[in-house]
């Protein structure tokens, strides 16, 4: 079997074909090139109207990178033909390969983006001998394709989320789609302020905005003003995952407060190493760290009044009633009013202020994918963290719609990974 009929088998185009493949070197590294030609009597296609017009002369040959075969690099080689068009005057040809001035065929790039999702950019261009400005435009390519043509109708349910991006010191604002079936990330902003969220609204559209059920998001004064505003219609949220993680930087803040208060005393060892013990759920503990929480559990501190504080405040999201949780969640505040616990007593005032909203929860409940924000929320800063490489928002921007916007892709007619 000849290299020649595997590739009119994984890609073939109709008006050109392959020469016969031949291995050279190219930087002391074996390297197979594919000379092609145009198919006899058919006429090249103008690049600005994609008309076919007469030829006009030959420019010389071109290589253009493939997907790699046995670990060893694969070029097309093709003189570029110039047309005469009638309409845009003397243009180099279009070929059906690539695109442009790239070096890279298309199928190549869409190659290297399909792997940039299950791998850092960086293996990616080790793996395959190519650069990481490669891998980064055909993951820009793959992405701004799969932008033009999502689909965006039928959105009920979305999440409003923002994560920390310490390369620049600022806010994003992540908007994701959150509805049972669907879940993904739509739209990503800088910063997080009205300006922010007013503009995925215009780009969004009107009339997708008003048939919103559910907007999900922190009790962040800006988010609320334009939600209020944009998609009155919705029932907004306050969502489990941001009032949780309020109630985790009290208690953080509080455990910090009083290791130096117990440094003082000389009492410190108490609470060094009980960070983590504070934040996470208990049923997320190691036995050990078990161990250790009902050990301080024992003392009488703060720390451990607001932790109690906010474990019992996990009961509120089991609540079926309204009125129950309702009842529930201001006996709760209540108690923290008169903890003497500043940090908490702070959370409680917001939760106060912000009762009907986060009753709202249960006005909502099962509707929408309650966990998908958190669960973005974890994925997104895993990106942002994750050494890509990338130095610029652009690229940063690029990485997040990669991974979790869940864009369409071309249909070819060989999967080639
Ligand atoms: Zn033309």
């Amino acid at each position: 079997m000849q290299l020649k009929t595997i590739l009119n088998r994984v890609q073939k185009h109709p008006l050109f074909v392959y020469g016969q493949p031949r291995l050279a070197q190219q930087d002391e590294e074996p390297v197979i090139e594919v000379p092609v030609r145009p198919r006899v009597g058919s006429r090249p296609k103008c690049s600005g109207c994609s008309q076919p017009g007469p030829g006009y002369d030959t420019s010389p040959e071109r290589h253009f990178e493939f997907v790699p075969m046995w670990g060893t690099r694969v070029f097309f080689l093709y003189p570029m033909r110039r047309v005469d068009c009638s309409d845009c005057g003397v243009r180099v040809e279009e070929v059906p390969w690539a695109k442009g001035k790239n070096q890279l065929t298309t199928t190549y790039r869409w190659f290297l983006a399909r792997w940039a999702k299950r791998m850092s950019w960086k293996d990616v261009a080790k793996a395959f001998r190519t650069s990481w400005e490669h891998v980064f435009s055909s993951v820009e390519m793959a992405v701004t394709w799969g932008r033009e043509h999502r689909d965006l109708e039928g959105i009920e349910a979305i999440g409003i989320d923002e994560i920390y991006w310490s390369k620049s010191k600022k806010f994003l604002t992540l908007v994701y789609q959150i509805d049972q079936g669907c879940k993904r990330l739509l739209w990503i902003g800088r910063k997080r302020r009205v300006k922010t969220l007013l503009g995925f609204f215009r780009w969004f559209g009107k009339e997708r905005s008003q048939k919103l059920r559910f907007i999900c998001s922190d009790m962040w004064k800006p988010y609320l003003k334009v939600v209020a505003k944009k998609a009155s219609q919705a029932v907004h949220v306050l969502d489990r995952f941001h009032i949780m993680s309020h109630m985790s930087k009290a208690i953080d803040e509080v455990r910090a407060q009083e290791v130096r208060l117990l440094k003082a005393k000389g009492l410190e060892p108490i609470l060094t190493r009980t960070r983590w013990l504070f934040l996470k759920r208990v049923c997320n503990l190691t036995r050990t760290q078990g161990t250790k929480l009902a050990n301080v559990l024992q003392y009488n501190l703060r720390t451990v009044r607001a932790y109690l504080l906010k474990e019992e405040f996990q009961f509120f999201w089991a609540y079926v009633s309204h009125a129950w949780a309702g009842k529930f969640l201001d006996r709760w505040c209540t108690k923290v009013m008169r903890s003497r616990i500043d940090p908490m007593k702070k959370v409680a005032r917001m939760l106060r202020r912000h009762r009907p909203l986060i009753l709202n929860w249960f006005k909502a409940k099962g509707q929408f994918s309650s966990g998908a924000v958190e669960g973005f929320n974890g994925k997104a800063r895993v990106i942002t963290r994750r050494a890509f490489g990338f130095r610029t928002y652009e690229a940063l921007e690029v990485a997040l719609y990669h991974t979790l916007g869940e864009l369409p892709e071309p249909i070819f007619t060989h999967r080639f990974c």
